[in-house]
């Protein structure tokens, strides 16, 4: 018996949410008295898998098969579902994504399993089996007690820092049974929409709205996320005007994004534009307006002209 964790795979590498995800997990084992196990499919190396180890995982088990090359929440699904019951795994985590919203209903199907999404906090194990999640684009919280023999955990970004040790975990091949009927979506291919860092997972985040007065002005905010490292976002209107891509599209009817610092640059702070960044661990608002709502949700704000604050500040981030 272990607690199984989905470890999820971009370009061959494991997803930071997933290490999240396995250092969650290897915590509830410990709690547990059981060991964690990492289940990995898709193309990837040893080395990358044995990484595992660093954020506490036991062993890793790596399903590799070339129709599960591309990620495909239905076969996927039936591969951890497998696994799950071979290992006898109770508790099985794994880190919210676009790939995990696809794989865990069916995975709670498959499994009969009690399913807490959002999760934000190690369970509470003093009375049963509690997990505290975020709901309402994180302007409330539910306590879920999940009573059910099998129970899947779908942890939300910076649940938890991991504290890495020099360990890696061994790597066994495991050979998943799968039939046609998993397959009836097949999934081509798949591309990034832009830049090199996924905006779900950015830890940095500069973004800007319509204070940045038309797509020819972007250079200042690509400059300072370029130096930062970090990725961009934008407010709706932007998007809409096609000033834009909507994958940069954050807020009620875009992404929810929770990165540790979120820098808003140019936008107001509309309600429907915090349902998607408050959540953030440091905001950072610069507009030229001081009665500007955003100020109200910022951990630190700046007064000023953005196409003054912001060269000087991407100059200031690159002295440093
Ligand atoms: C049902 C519904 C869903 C919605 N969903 C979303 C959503 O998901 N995401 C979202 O973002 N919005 C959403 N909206 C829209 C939302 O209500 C706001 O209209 C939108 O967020 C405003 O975008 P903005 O802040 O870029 O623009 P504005 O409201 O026009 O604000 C621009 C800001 O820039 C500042 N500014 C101007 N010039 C400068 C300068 N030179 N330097 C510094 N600051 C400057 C101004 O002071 C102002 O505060 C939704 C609305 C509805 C009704």
């Amino acid at each position: 018996m272990s607690v199984l964790i989905f470890a999820e795979l971009d370009e061959g590498k494991i997803k930071k949410s997933s290490q999240e995800a396995i250092y969650y997990g290897a915590k509830v084992a410990e709690m547990t008295g059981t060991s964690a196990t990492v289940i990995s499919i898709g193309q990837t190396t040893d080395d990358e898998l044995s990484s595992a180890g660093r954020f506490g995982a036991a062993k890793v088990l790596h399903a590799s098969d070339s129709r599960l090359n591309e990620p495909n929440g239905m076969a996927y699904a039936t591969v951890v579902a497998g696994i799950a019951q071979q290992e006898g795994s109770k508790i099985i985590v794994l880190a919210k994504s676009s790939l995990a919203d696809a794989m865990t209903a069916r995975l709670a199907g498959k499994l009969k399993a009690g399913l807490a999404a959002n999760v934000i906090e190690l369970p509470d194990l003093s009375n049963g089996f509690r997990v505290k999640s975020s709901i309402y684009t994180g302007k409330a919280f539910a306590y879920n007690d999940l009573k059910a023999d099998v129970k899947i955990l779908a942890i939300k970004k910076n649940t938890v820092t991991p504290e890495e040790k020099d360990v890696t975990a061994p790597v066994e091949t495991v050979t998943p049974t799968l039939s046609d009927s998993d397959f009836v979506i097949s999934v081509k291919n798949t591309e990034k929409s832009s830049g090199d860092i996924l905006l779900p997972e950015a830890d940095l985040v500069v973004s800007a709205g319509r204070g940045l007065k038309g797509p020819e002005n972007w250079g200042i905010v690509e400059d300072l996320a370029k130096a930062l490292h970090a990725a961009t976002a934008c407010s709706k209107p932007v998007s809409d005007l096609d000033w834009r891509p909507h994958s940069e599209h954050v807020g009620q009817t875009g992404l929810k994004i929770s990165p540790n610092l979120y820098i808003a640059c140019g936008i107001s702070g509309a309600i429907q534009h915090l349902a998607g960044v408050n959540s953030s661990k440091v905001i950072v608002v610069i507009n030229k307006d001081p009665e500007a709502p955003f100020f109200k949700s910022a951990d630190y704000g700046i007064v000023g002209d953005v196409f003054d604050v912001l060269p000087r500040l991407t100059k200031a981030v690159k002295a440093l």
